[in-house]
């Protein structure tokens, strides 16, 4: 590891910081001056402003991501001796909230090319203990809810998406969060594409009895004071959070624009590579680039191009370099092969992308990264 921070870095959390400093500043006085730092009118009008912009009657913001997505379960009664069908390919965290509501985790493989579920392979692992199927929109690429979905439906299983990653990505022209799901969970960890200055996340429905539920799990299952109709401890979006995510919120279509730039920029700068090959996008998909992924051919081919590219000044991620059910937490409980999540493991790498990257940032990163093709 070298000291020196890359020269082009994986993402630039302080210049969405700079373009906003005024609104920014401005909305954090706002709260600091009101006195009320929770369940005030920017959650309120955050939530409303969110409900909207997804689609969908109810949002019901919490405290992160995890919790959106475990709070989003119990509320459909998902609990200990359920099973949940997640991706084999993802964040481990969609497994962990699984987990947290005492449920197990069940995966089934992505497809090979899209890396996120698309319906085919989710119907043989239902079994009769299956509560939900949670798919997730890996990097921003919607998983096909309409194909799950249906699958579900067929069974009477509910759907709740793992959204954390495509805030604002869409799915045959609607917008992720519209459905056809129970709920969809959003993370607003600051390196999402809608990302706090710390802590938050949030779940959109259209059914009010799953956002009443929820409104009594994110607060000592309590609707009026002291009153307490189940047994829950709390999970808020706080005053200020809810009114830094207000501001960034009307920014989210045009930096989703930049993002989309830069990885046709990609796309055409590394068309055609056969040794670090560019992402797929599914015709009915219009991905919110939360990342931008290519593969290589192998773990060791990979771990050069990171480490030649890192030479030349530019940061790169694996996400993620241990499939979850590999990983401490998982592996004694599902020892069952998952090629293709083991594989995509060894071999995917994220080059930098975010909306204040530069086009001449992006060309110098396809520059070093066919130097590199071409020497390999
Ligand atoms: C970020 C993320 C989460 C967890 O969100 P937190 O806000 O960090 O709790 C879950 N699933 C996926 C796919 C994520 O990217």
């Amino acid at each position: 590891m070298t000291a020196a921070s890359p020269e082009i870095p994986f993402l630039d959390l302080v210049a969405p910081y700079e373009e906003l400093r005024a609104e920014i500043d401005a909305a954090v006085a706002r709260v600091l001056r009101s006195g009320r730092y929770l369940f005030g009118p920017e959650l309120a009008a955050f939530e409303s402003a969110f409900a909207r912009y997804c689609g969908r009657p109810h949002c019901v913001a919490v405290g992160s991501g995890s919790d959106a997505i475990e709070l989003a379960l119990r509320a459909l009664d998902v609990g200990p001796g359920d099973e949940v069908i997640v991706p084999s390919h993802t964040f481990i965290g969609t497994w962990l909230a699984v987990s947290a509501t005492g449920a197990r985790p069940v995966p089934v493989e992505p497809d090979g090319e899209l890396y996120v579920l698309t319906g085919d392979t989710v119907e043989a692992a239902i079994t009769p203990r299956t509560a939900a199927v949670l798919p997730v929109h890996l990097y921003g690429h919607p998983a096909d809810l309409d194909a799950i979905a249906a699958v579900a439906g067929r069974h009477g299983i509910p759907v709740v998406e793992d959204a954390a990653q495509a805030h604002g990505a869409r799915l045959r022209g609607r917008a992720i969060g519209s459905g056809p799901s129970a709920a969809a969970a959003f993370s607003f960890y600051p390196a999402k594409n809608l990302g706090s200055l710390g802590d938050g996340g949030a779940v959109v429905t259209g059914d009010p009895a799953i956002a009443d539920r929820l409104r009594l799990l994110r607060n000592y299952g309590s609707r009026v004071k002291y009153v307490h109709e189940l047994a829950a401890t709390h999970s808020r979006l706080d005053e200020l959070q809810a009114a830094l995510l207000r501001v960034k919120l009307d920014r989210l279509d045009e930096w989703n624009a930049r993002r989309r730039a830069i990885a046709h920029r990609y796309l055409r700068g590394l068309a055609g590579l056969d040794g670090l090959v560019p992402p797929r996008t599914a015709e009915w998909a219009d991905p919110s680039w939360h990342l931008f992924v290519v593969r290589a051919r192998s773990r060791a081919e990979r771990d050069r191009a990171a480490a030649a590219l890192g030479a030349a000044g530019i940061g790169t991620v694996i996400h993620y370099p241990t499939p979850a059910h590999r990983s401490a937490v998982y592996a004694a409980d599902h020892p069952a092969p998952q090629p293709i999540a083991e594989a995509l493991a060894d071999q995917v790498l994220s080059l930098p992308i975010g909306p204040h990257q530069s086009s001449a940032a992006t060309d110098r990163v396809v520059a070093a990264t066919l130097e590199w093709h071409a020497r390999r």
